[in-house]
């Protein structure tokens, strides 16, 4: 991957908070990582093969303290601010955030990060 200009401990957080969700909520097959870069940007995929997200459940997940009320997550815990802050975070380096998935076949969260953040850049 090329060099990018970013807070590094914050998106090793959302990074770890992203992989930690996906170990968290698969009880079987794979957690993928995979990290590209497209027009610029870096795009880090975190792919599961756990329970998934329904469409409305993801559209909410984002959100400080939701967390999905089905059996087979909200047993493993958790605060329910992951997701939030990881938002924060990347939306403050001008990126985005978002999740594919479907019920039954897993999950993939995404994170696309100018690899020139163009505030830092002025602020340099
Ligand atoms: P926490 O994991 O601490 O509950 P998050 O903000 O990280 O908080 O996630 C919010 C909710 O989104 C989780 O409680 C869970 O219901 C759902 N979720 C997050 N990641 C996954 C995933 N990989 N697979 C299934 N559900 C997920």
């Amino acid at each position: 991957m090329p060099p990018a200009h970013g807070d590094e401990r914050r998106i090793t957080q959302v990074l770890l908070n992203l992989v930690g969700n996906a170990i968290k909520f698969t009880d079987a097959g794979e957690v993928r990582v995979q990290a590209i870069v497209a027009n610029g940007a870096l795009v880090v995929s975190v792919s599961d093969t756990g329970p998934g997200i329904s469409e409305r459940d993801q559209q909410e997940i984002f959100e400080e303290f939701r967390q999905v009320e089905n059996s087979a997550t909200a047993k493993k815990g958790g605060t329910g601010l992951g997701l939030a802050i990881a938002k924060r975070i990347i939306e403050l380096h001008e990126g985005r955030i978002w999740v594919e998935s479907s019920l039954g076949k897993g999950s993939t969260f995404s994170i696309r990060l100018p690899a020139r953040v163009e505030q830092q850049a002025r602020m340099a």
